[in-house]
């Protein structure tokens, strides 16, 4: 009951300020001078990074304060992010403050005396909105480098409460970070789109050097992409940039503004992205909002006239530090490959597709692509083999969601735990999906079409001791585990029998940090 009238109050008290974000104000978690190490929505691998990366002067053990008057909400120890602290604060906004080497001793005896109860490194607490109150400047924790980080830094992530959309933090503390330094690109990319578009001859997506003075002969449908990168004052960092603008002959068609996402949003970077590049075209499934098409055909350009089109990029960082980029592309009549039909499986984004095949059942529920895809779909079986493999495309396709996908596997010989789904790169190297073993099937949840096959894993995990003659002398035993195909799954230490305290650094699975 408690917990629901606070809710109800901080629901109205936000209503009021939710016009002007910039209305709330925060004093900076750090007593010196605030750089970062990484700033908001920079590609990463299928997410953005939804937060702020404060260096802490190369240590670990910085007292990290309360950004303004609020309360703890969250007290967690993950291998992925290390100690986590969440605060809510009254003025609308809640933040994760991740990678600390420690908590206050109130809050770190109890995390101890859990992770003893549980028998578990990783624990969770939610403590009452009443329990730990903080005032702004206080002191709530320690910066550190714990969980995946590879050097010391307070990652900060800023939520808006009532939404629990990731916003830009940026702006609560533009005023304490100095920045005159403009993003700067790299180089563009073309999309020509399949069975409407050509670039120099070609159906197939190019890359161009940022200061490429020839034009670029085009006809029919196009996209077009950056790489750039945002860098700062006095730091050798690069960060995501805030806003790219796209012109061609003078008038706007994409604009990208990474200041907010939410949860449902986050996979989708996998769609506006190819690699580095960021594309100015918005593909039909894809929903982000932070991405703008100004013309009618989603950011794709049609040339079809023999002359010249100025494409312009702007690039703008959150200080309003600005650069601009221009090259030529020359519409040139040429033949234009129309979409043949020698795909097996055309996969709609706007349908639920299904894929039937001896030893195979793939089901995409409508919502998981985010355009069409002429699967190049084939099947290879290698001798010795326990299953076939299943390129369902070479190329990977991303998916919104991961999707149900069942395999056969016709070899029980060996305990059915030892069997799993194996995701094949294109170098011919495997690791796992997952999968359970049902009937004669292989079943698993994939979260790309890629290459897959059944494959077992008879080989059990290492434990390598690390450092052994120290152990006596500095009170800590450290063993490395690791395993090759699989990855570990559960692991516990014992002492004479007993539940020894076992805190994780590497794991061999980890899984990706933000
Ligand atoms: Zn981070």
């Amino acid at each position: 009951m408690k917990q629901y009238i606070v809710a109800l109050m901080l629901a109205c008290s936000i209503q009021g300020h939710s016009q002007d974000v910039k209305q709330a104000t925060f004093v900076p978690p750090f007593d010196f001078t605030l750089t970062l190490s990484g700033n908001f929505g920079e590609i990463r691998a299928n997410h953005f990074h939804g937060g702020l990366d404060f260096k802490t002067q190369g240590v670990i053990g910085k007292p990290v304060r309360a950004l303004a008057d609020g309360y703890i909400s969250r007290i967690r120890v993950t291998n992925g992010s290390g100690h986590v602290l969440d605060v809510v604060y009254n003025n609308g906004y809640t933040t994760i403050n991740r990678h600390l080497s420690g908590f206050m001793p109130d809050i770190a005896r109890r995390v101890e005396k859990l992770q003893y109860e549980k028998e578990d490194w990783e624990v969770e607490i939610i403590p009452e909105p009443g329990e730990y109150p903080v005032k702004a400047g206080q002191q709530i924790a320690w910066s550190g480098n714990t969980g995946y980080s590879f050097g010391p830094h307070l990652h900060l992530d800023v939520m808006e409460t009532a939404t629990g959309e990731s916003i830009d933090p940026m702006p609560f503390f533009k005023s304490k970070i100095k920045d005159n330094t403009a993003p700067r690109a790299e180089g563009i990319m073309l999309f020509p789109q399949p069975g409407s578009g050509v670039v120099g001859g070609s159906p197939e997506r190019q890359s161009f050097p940022i200061n490429t003075a020839r034009p670029i002969e085009a006809w029919g449908v196009i996209g077009s992409g950056i790489k750039a990168y945002d860098y700062m004052d006095g730091v050798h960092n690069r960060y995501g940039v805030h806003t790219v603008v796209l012109r061609v002959d003078g008038t706007e068609v994409f604009r990208s503004v990474v200041d907010r996402f939410s949860q449902d949003e986050n996979r989708m970077i996998n769609s506006w992205t190819c690699g580095q590049y960021m594309k100015s075209f918005i593909d039909p499934g894809n929903t982000l909002r932070m991405l703008r098409a100004s013309n009618d055909n989603r950011g794709l350009v049609t040339i079809d006239e023999e002359r010249d089109y100025k494409f312009e990029y702007e690039l703008k960082d959150a200080f309003g530090n600005t650069s601009r980029y221009r090259f030529t592309v020359r519409g040139k009549r040429q033949p234009i490959q129309p979409l043949g039909h020698r795909e097996k499986y055309f996969f709609a984004w706007d349908k639920t597709n299904f894929l039937q095949e001896p030893g195979l059942t793939l089901t995409v529920p409508r919502g998981m692509l985010y355009d069409n895809v002429p699967l190049n779909y084939e099947v290879h079986s290698d001798s010795g083999a326990i299953a076939y493999t299943y390129q369902l495309n070479d190329e990977k396709v991303p998916l919104q969601g991961d999707v149900s996908c069942v395999l056969v596997s016709d070899v029980s010989r060996l305990p059915t735990a030892k069997y799993y789904v194996a995701r094949v790169t294109p170098k011919g190297s495997m690791y796992s999906a997952g999968g359970t073993y049902e009937d004669g099937f292989m079943k698993t949840r994939i979260r790309e079409l890629g290459t897959y096959t059944v494959a077992v894993d008879t080989v059990p995990p290492e434990i390598t001791p690390v450092g052994k003659n120290t152990w006596g002398r500095n009170g800590k035993v450290v063993y490395r585990l690791k395993d090759k195909e699989t990855g570990i799954r559960a692991y516990r230490g014992t002492i004479d029998g007993k539940f020894a305290f076992v805190r994780t650094s590497q794991l061999d699975q980890i899984p990706l940090g933000v």
